[in-house]
């Protein structure tokens, strides 16, 4: 283990979490620790130290930044985990611990796309019955159960575990990891006839084949808006974080 000057908690659970861990691994002074919510039975654990598993809110996080003697923390949370994003903002600026958000812009529309922003989660379902027959959904799998409220559609439902919600009547399920591919994407719409996909704006590379595979097939993306975040100071990109890092902990 390294001895430390500086102590860095990061709120992980995306690739780019676990990329600033990796690359954090070989830097001298700095011992990060990763935190993740322990959705996933199976998560891809970060390299170096881990810990799973909510805080207990605000307070639960307080003490833990003061416990263990944090002296910084990057969010680096998913853009729609906005619970834990405010808890960070809060929990920081209590413990006085210097915060930074890690968030991958979000896609913007190209010509061609065909996109209908929705508020939240219910209402793309909402309109993804309007608009379709034959609905690719790839919102993960903890917010299903609003398609269960529109029964006539087929679904074709993408998730990393089995979902535990009510779910649609007529589905087929999929358990599948990102990265995904162009070719991959446009096999699997064509050849469950996709007439509309439903799709949070995560930003990054990783899950983007789906957005340009419905491009090129025309098809209309119901596009879940980002929730607000905090007002923290943020980057868009790794090297700006380990910029970050580097500069506090030399
Ligand atoms: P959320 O709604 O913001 O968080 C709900 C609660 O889960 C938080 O209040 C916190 O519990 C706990 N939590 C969330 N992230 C945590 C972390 N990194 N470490 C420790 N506790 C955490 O978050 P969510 O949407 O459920 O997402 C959970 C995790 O999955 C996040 O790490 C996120 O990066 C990842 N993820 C989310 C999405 C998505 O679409 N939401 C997609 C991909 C990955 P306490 O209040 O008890 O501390």
């Amino acid at each position: 283990m390294k001895t430390a000057a500086f102590k860095l908690l990061i709120l992980g659970g995306t690739g780019d979490g676990a990329r600033l861990a990796g690359a954090l691994a070989s830097v001298p002074r700095v011992e990060a620790i990763s935190s993740l919510a322990g959705r996933v039975a199976t998560p891809k654990l970060p390299q170096g130290r881990t810990r799973i598993g909510g805080f207990g809110g605000v307070d639960g996080l307080t003490d833990y930044l003061r416990a263990e003697r944090i002296d910084g923390v990057i969010d680096a949370t998913h853009p729609y985990a906005a619970a834990i994003s405010h808890n960070a903002a809060l929990a920081c600026e209590r413990a006085f611990v210097p915060l930074l958000a890690l968030l991958r812009s979000a896609w913007m529309p190209e010509p061609g796309d065909r996109w209908h922003d929705a508020a939240n989660v219910p209402s793309a379902a909402g309109i993804a019955a309007l608009l379709g027959r034959r609905i690719f959904v790839t919102v993960g799998r903890q917010e299903l159960a609003p398609f269960a409220a529109h029964a006539l559609p087929w679904y074709l439902i993408r998730a990393i575990e089995p979902p535990t919600a009510l779910l649609p009547p007529h589905l087929e399920l999929l358990l599948e990891r990102g990265p995904f591919h162009l070719d991959d994407e446009l096999h699997l719409m064509r050849s469950r006839a996709i007439d509309v996909v439903v799709s949070k704006n995560s930003g990054g590379d990783a899950t983007y084949a789906k957005i340009t595979a419905a491009r090129a097939l025309g098809l209309p993306v119901v596009m879940v808006q980002r929730p607000p975040r905090p007002s923290v100071p943020a980057v868009g990109t790794i090297e700006a974080a380990l910029h970050w890092v580097e500069e506090r902990s030399r």
